[in-house]
């Protein structure tokens, strides 16, 4: 057992069992501990995972041709915050603003925010993105007032979640606690919990299979729900993408990842990435109950098709004919369903006014 996992045994040994998000909170974010606060950065070929924009440039060059297309259709506004949440390496942005440099009324109206807590990540945004005057948020509440294009590429998989099980006589939280041997183990709560309000906004099946398990993430809710109101108010537009079904169902998504390969989920906290698929159903409900329109989810693949991908890997070949299998191979990689194409999913809001946005039809 690590030192994290020593202290949440005896925060479980003092306080009882934790409701899975405190795990997955404590492991993700603990001030020193946590995944996403230690120096070692968890993205790419030596790290833990490996994510869109890092597959390929065509990533983060579309999104580029997105937000340009939604800014005119904002009225092409001065001093629209371009901010992007969990930007990891810091490529995506640095490929979208490269796609973006021929539109210069578009990058000079632009103020770039980068919402980042790990330390090492930040430098590396730094270094990737030398040249350009971003500015590093903990949290979306620090964004300056005004019209804002929001981008979160693999951010929303991150924020914790609560699971509870469904029994016989109502839905009880799942926890973790300590077993015989003092390890951790999944036990669950001994009162039932009061799911009214969720179950009947997220349209589940009223009929759960006993043992069937839902995952709420109140901090998901919230951060779309906040996300929304800025847009509904002020204007501008938000692109949301990551992996989960279009409508929440039942199931078990929390999944534990070190160096691209599956783990327990309870062992090791803090050394190795937890996530689990994004509700996009419950996103897509909170954003509306904050005045946005919503469009999609819809899969990846099929986005990116729309948005041009196939022509610009055509254009991308012919400049490097060396290139070309490694640009087939990406291609495939982002778009077919058997790869990234169909379990990740794009998320649109807008102010009601603007329509539908490039590539949601
Ligand atoms: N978007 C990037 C990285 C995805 S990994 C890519 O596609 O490659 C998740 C990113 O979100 C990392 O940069 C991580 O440090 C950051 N992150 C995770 N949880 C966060 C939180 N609660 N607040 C701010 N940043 C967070």
């Amino acid at each position: 057992v690590n030192e994290l996992g020593r202290e949440l045994k005896r925060r479980i040994e003092f306080e009882g069992p934790i409701p899975v998000s405190a795990f997955m909170q404590a492991a993700l974010y603990h001030p020193t501990l946590g995944y996403y606060r230690r120096s070692k950065p968890p993205i790419g070929a030596c790290g833990d995972y490996i994510t869109a924009p890092e597959v390929s440039q065509m990533f983060g060059e579309l999104i580029g041709v997105w937000c340009v297309d939604l800014w005119r259709r904002m009225g092409a506004p001065k001093g629209v915050h371009l901010v992007e949440f969990g930007p990891g390496r810091g490529t995506l942005l640095k490929d979208l603003l490269r796609a973006v440099a021929r539109f210069s009324p578009f990058r000079e109206s632009i103020e770039l925010h980068l919402v980042e807590i790990s330390p090492s990540l930040r430098a590396a945004q730094k270094r990737l993105l030398r040249g350009e005057t971003p500015h590093w948020h903990d949290d979306f509440s620090e964004i300056p007032p005004g019209p804002a294009i929001v981008i979160a590429n693999e951010f929303f998989d991150a924020l914790p979640i609560r699971q509870f099980v469904r029994r016989q006589d109502g839905w009880f939280e799942r926890c973790v606690g300590l077993d015989d041997k003092g390890g951790f183990c999944f036990v669950t709560a001994l009162k039932p919990a009061d799911l009214s309000e969720e179950l009947s906004a997220r349209e589940r099946p009223s009929q759960a299979p006993l043992g069937g398990i839902i995952e709420i993430s109140a901090q998901a809710r919230a951060l779309a729900g906040d996300i929304a109101a800025r847009i509904a108010r002020s204007g501008g537009g938000a692109l949301i993408i990551d992996y989960g079904p279009s409508r929440s169902d039942l199931g078990e998504s929390l999944q534990a990842v070190h160096r691209h390969r599956s783990q327990e989920i309870l062992a090791r906290p803090g050394e190795v990435d937890l996530s689990a698929h994004v509700d996009f159903a419950a996103l897509a409900a909170a954003a509306r109950a904050e005045g946005c329109a919503v469009f999609g989810p819809i899969p990846q693949g099929v986005w990116l098709e729309r948005m041009g991908i196939a022509a610009r890997a055509r254009a991308l070949k012919a400049a490097a004919r060396s290139r070309r299998p490694a640009i087939e191979a990406a291609l495939t990689r982002l778009t077919a369903p058997t790869a990234m194409g169909l379990l990740f999913k794009v998320l649109a809001l807008v102010p009601p006014k603007l329509g539908s946005p490039a590539g949601f039809g």
